[in-house]
């Protein structure tokens, strides 16, 4: 027997009571005992989202809520600006692209922070620019971008939308939607809210709703003014996916027991706990500059390949974190503390983490990185 465990940045671990409460039998959709589950999970979403706006739910992965926050709000021909520090930041372009919008990026090396002051510069160098786009944390390197000051810097022009992928770090990070005036803020079930995967969820503001009637772009499925009008009425647009968003207000349930405060503060810790084992044990952080609560990028010893690490970690010790991306990839691999997430899944995968380079032959003592974990996450 091999026990497993997941340690990837999504899907993530699903807690007991979330999964016993998808285990119930079948309702209808459009029958009066669902309304009050979407109405529940509608106010959940504010809740966790930090926003009075409606917050859409999507049946799709996080990839839908991303393209359906591009075509229900831009033309072909619209100038944006994408924000690109790694892979999902690559997707925001391709997928702009794929509409016909005209896409213009700031680029940040991998491991590096998109600056504010750099999307000042290229705002007003181009004041046509009708939306900018950007990760909040960019799962590929493992870096937390400065959302609340890149915010601050769009608010200031008025025909720009902000749009914000918080797929990886809604839960993780403290992302406030209106308080720092977000446009559009995408998030997905399998990541911290420790669902499945399955769901997309889109916070959308007024001024979006107000770009949304002039947008003619065509789109059928997702069509964000159409799921607008059936959440008013606690629907979807088509069948909801009943069982996940029965999962959903379960998950939320656990969140709000623990309070959005310490939610935070929590993965802050295990974050912290990682990196400083992994220091500990002579290894580089991938992060230069603001390094993610979700996920951890961790760079391989010279002369160790991170996929060798990776898989070890999967097939001898049942660990399943994840290797890089591109031109990450062998570079580096990665440990989530992400969601259902607590000190023994951080001492779990150091632990391995211990044991899987040791037989790569990298010098270490044995106990080291646990040991500065176990220091950090006393309580
Ligand atoms: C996981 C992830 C996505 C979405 O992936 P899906 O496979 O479509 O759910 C998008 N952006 C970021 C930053 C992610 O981590």
């Amino acid at each position: 027997m091999l026990k497993r465990y997941l340690l990837a940045p999504g899907p993530t671990p699903v807690p007991p009571e979330v999964l016993l409460s998808m285990a119930m039998p079948m309702i209808h959709h459009r029958a009066p005992d669902f309304l009050p589950i979407i109405d529940s999970a509608k106010k959940g979403l504010q809740w966790l989202f930090q926003t009075k706006n409606d917050v859409l739910i999507l049946t799709s992965t996080g990839t839908g809520g991303m393209v359906g926050s591009v075509n229900n709000f831009f033309n072909a021909g619209d100038k944006v600006l994408v924000l690109n520090g790694g892979k999902f930041g690559e997707r925001w372009t391709k997928i702009c692209q794929s509409y016909g919008l005209k896409v213009e990026e700031v680029m940040v090396d991998w491991g590096f922070c998109i600056k504010p002051e750099h999307v000042e510069s290229a705002l007003k160098k181009d004041p046509d620019i009708k939306g900018v786009f950007v990760q909040a944390t960019e799962t590929s390197t493992g870096v937390y971008h400065d959302i609340k000051g890149i915010a601050g810097v769009v608010k200031k022009f008025e025909n720009t939308l902000f749009v914000v992928d918080a797929i990886s770090a809604l839960v993780a990070e403290d992302i406030r939607t209106d308080e720092w005036g977000i446009d559009i803020v995408v998030g997905g079930s399998q990541k911290g809210l420790m669902l499945p995967p399955g769901l997309a969820f889109v916070s959308v503001s007024d001024k979006a709703w107000k770009r949304n009637e002039t947008s003619k772009i065509p789109h059928f499925y997702f069509n964000f003014k159409k799921e607008r009008e059936n959440l008013a009425k606690n629907q979807t647009n088509f069948t909801s996916a009943v069982t996940l968003i029965i999962g959903l207000n379960e998950a939320i349930r656990v969140l709000q027991q623990e309070g959005l405060e310490n939610v935070f503060k929590r993965h802050a810790r295990l974050a912290n706990a990682t990196r400083e084992a992994v220091k500990a044990l002579g290894l580089g952080i991938y992060s230069k500059e603001s390094p993610s609560n979700s996920v951890t990028a961790i760079e391989a010893p010279a002369g160790v390949d991170g996929q060798q690490i990776y898989k070890i970690l999967r097939e001898k010790y049942g660990i399943t974190g994840a290797g890089g991306q591109d031109r990450a990839k062998g570079k580096i691999f990665r440990l989530a503390h992400l969601g259902y997430a607590d000190t023994f899944d951080v001492i779990t995968g150091i632990a391995a983490l211990e044991m899987v380079l040791k037989e790569l032959g990298y010098n270490l003592k044995l106990g080291t990185g646990v040991a500065k974990a176990q220091e950090l996450l006393m309580v």
